[in-house]
């Protein structure tokens, strides 16, 4: 037996390892896992080449659990290690490896992926790992390496029948959760569901019905507990999938979820490698849970992280699905991720094939893409705000929703909106409601003036507002309640007051007497069409603006809802009713009422003031 150590540095690297990685110690499964892919697909290569001349046989890999023995076995059917090899690659190679790994992870503890710890890993949750391995190469005797966790080694030959490679541990104090069969074999789901070559983890039960009506029984059988899909979606070409494939992936995905809307199958080789179908998924799935579901990150079929938002956009994040590409750096910091041009290009590859996928959808199936704009639409908004090259794309197929149903581009609805609504400044105005509801009658008064009402009704609609008018400057948006019907696209028509100066006075009187108390409100008196409500209450666009941008900045205005009431001086009610009536009592209640209307309409009354102008009416009705 020959015994040695592992390095000429004297400096024991294991405490270090279980200090630096104690969070993520169960990627030492990961690695172990892959090191037996990596040998078994090393193995093939050279079987194509015709180095290789044996038969491949079954290249299975096992996981196996031995509780009571404390010992958790990987066993492949690979390459395997010479006693040289051995020497080399696990005593040298792989211990250098690991200390380079540790140097840059001690500067930076935000690295993501952990790749190139490796082998050493297992030390991690082993007191003592064995690795019994044969080469490939005739002639060549097993191999059995020891080592403890500390820098010495011994290495024997032993009986091997097959060839490849057995990695024993002796799973320490730290790592007994995993003797748990439960727990690890959520390990081996997580990490290696989607590994190229099979994975079996011991014999699992499976329930089949035979037979036909009375005779109709369940069987079980026992059969291979085969861990993972060897042949994952994203892998393959998309012109040989069906709509069926890639629901029953995203199934596979995230068990729980509603199927998704629709997805985008990435797919590049040059200049960088990246696989991958990303899915757009239900808004409420996704705006409500953004945590849930996240996109999962591969390399190489070896899961790395759900954590993608150094490589995605922010507004790509609450898409579903899986990124596999080779050339994401992953032994890096983040800050370094960021800046790497790899990155960037891809970066820049995903969100282009996104704004790409959209626009097919709506050229090739409108009416479809139109149903489920509701649904998606908020994604497009989020990437037209933060995402410059998005936006200029998302030009052509973001859409805006009318009260009346329809769904129409930008241009579109400029082209739609552009003989009725542009004022006498030349400034087109698009009118707008965040509520449909609340605001309904003022809707209704713009839908029956020929006028077009966008919907935006979503939190991000301010910021997307705000967007489109600093992108554009040929026009404004406008909610429809911001201005008294005929100033909401001022035409300059102006009418004259059918009141009296003296009659105009009295009225006034009238009103500041009930509306001063509410020194938020402006009172106005205008000369308004005789049909055109008695009294309305108007909230200015640019006053309700600035509220809204402070209210969210958690700042307080003190002014409260700054809002307008204004008095259409026209209206018969007053020059036939108010003004003739003789009891000073009858005349301030009808203002009161006529005032408690207009809050009405725009939600403003409530507590006191509701209970009164409730009382109040129940009575006249008496
Ligand atoms: P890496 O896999 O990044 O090279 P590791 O520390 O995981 O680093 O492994 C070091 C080396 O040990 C590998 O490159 C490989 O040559 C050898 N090795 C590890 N596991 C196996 C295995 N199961 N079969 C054959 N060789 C292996």
């Amino acid at each position: 037996m020959e015994k040695g150590n592992i390095s000429v540095q004297t400096e024991n690297i294991f405490p270090i390892i279980k200090k630096f990685l104690y969070s993520e110690q169960e990627i030492f499964m990961r690695e172990l896992v892959s090191n037996a892919v990596d040998a078994t697909n090393k193995l093939k290569v050279l079987s194509n080449k015709g180095e290789f001349k044996g038969e491949l046989g079954e290249l299975t890999i096992d996981v196996v659990l031995k509780k009571e023995e404390k010992q958790i076995i990987i066993r492949d059917r690979g390459i395997g290690m010479t006693a040289e090899e051995v020497k080399k690659y696990l005593n040298q190679l792989a211990f250098s490896s690991a200390s380079e790994f540790l140097e840059k992870y001690k500067e930076d503890s935000s690295i993501i992926g952990h790749f190139g710890l490796g082998f050493y890993s297992a030390f991690m949750v082993a007191e003592k790992v064995d690795v019994i391995t044969k080469s490939w190469k005739e002639g060549e005797s097993a191999v059995k390496w020891s080592c403890k966790g500390d820098p010495s080694f011994t290495l024997e030959e032993v009986e091997k029948d097959d060839r490849g490679t057995d990695i024993i541990l002796h799973i320490n104090e730290d790592g007994e959760e995993y003797l748990e069969k439960a727990e690890l074999e959520k390990l081996l789901n997580k990490y290696c569901g989607f590994l190229p070559i099979p994975v079996r983890f011991g014999k699992k039960e499976e329930h089949e019905t035979v037979g036909e009506g009375d005779d109709q029984k369940t069987e079980t059988k026992e059969v291979d507990n085969i861990i993972n899909n060897p042949n994952p979606l994203w892998k393959k070409i998309p012109t040989d999938l069906t709509d069926e494939d890639y629901k029953n992936f995203y199934r596979e995905l995230y068990p729980f979820a509603q199927p998704p809307l629709f997805w985008i199958h990435l797919n590049i080789d040059y200049p960088f490698n990246l696989n991958g179908v990303l899915y757009f998924p239900r808004l409420e799935n996704a705006m409500v849970e953004p945590e849930k579901n996240r996109i999962k990150l591969y390399s190489n079929q070896v899961y790395v992280t759900d954590d993608v938002s150094n490589i995605l956009p922010p507004f790509l994040l609450h898409l579903h699905g899986v990124i596999d590409s080779p050339d994401i750096p992953l032994n890096v910091s983040r800050s370094y991720l960021q800046a790497d041009q790899n990155v960037r290009k891809i970066t820049g590859y995903i969100t282009r094939k996104v704004a790409d996928k959209l626009k097919e959808l709506f050229n090739t199936d409108r009416k479809d893409y139109e149903s489920k704009w509701d649904q998606f639409g908020i994604f497009v908004k989020y990437g037209m705000i933060t995402e410059e090259k998005f936006y200029d794309k998302a030009l052509k197929f973001a859409l805006l929703k009318t009260t009346d149903g329809e769904y129409q581009t930008i241009e579109e609805h400029k082209e739609a909106v552009k003989d009725e609504q542009t004022d006498k400044n030349d400034t087109l105005n698009l009118l707008y409601t965040s509520n449909e509801k609340m605001q309904s009658s003022f809707i209704k008064s713009a839908t029956e003036k020929g006028y077009k009402v966008i919907v935006m009704d979503q939190v991000i609609d301010n910021h997307f507002i705000q967007q489109l008018e600093t992108k554009n400057t040929d026009f404004r948006f406008k909610r429809v309640d911001a201005e008294t019907i005929d100033q909401l696209i001022d035409k300059d028509v102006k009418l004259d007051s059918v009141l009296s100066e003296d009659e105009e006075n009295k009225l006034k009187l009238l009103f500041e007497d009930q509306v001063k108390t509410d020194s938020n409100f402006q009172l106005e008196f205008k000369a308004l069409t005789p049909h055109d409500k008695p009294v309305q209450i108007v909230r200015p666009e640019f006053l309700r603006r600035m509220q809204e941008m402070q209210a969210m900045q958690g700042m307080n205005t003190g002014f409260g809802d700054m809002s307008n009431v204004v008095v259409n001086t026209n209206h018969p009610i007053f020059s036939e009713k108010l003004l003739r009536m003789r009891s000073p009592e009858k005349k301030e209640q009808m203002v009161k009422t006529l005032y408690d209307l207009a809050r009405l309409d725009q939600g403003m009354l409530n507590g006191e003031d509701l209970s009164n102008f409730i009382h109040r009416n129940l009575e006249l009705l008496q």
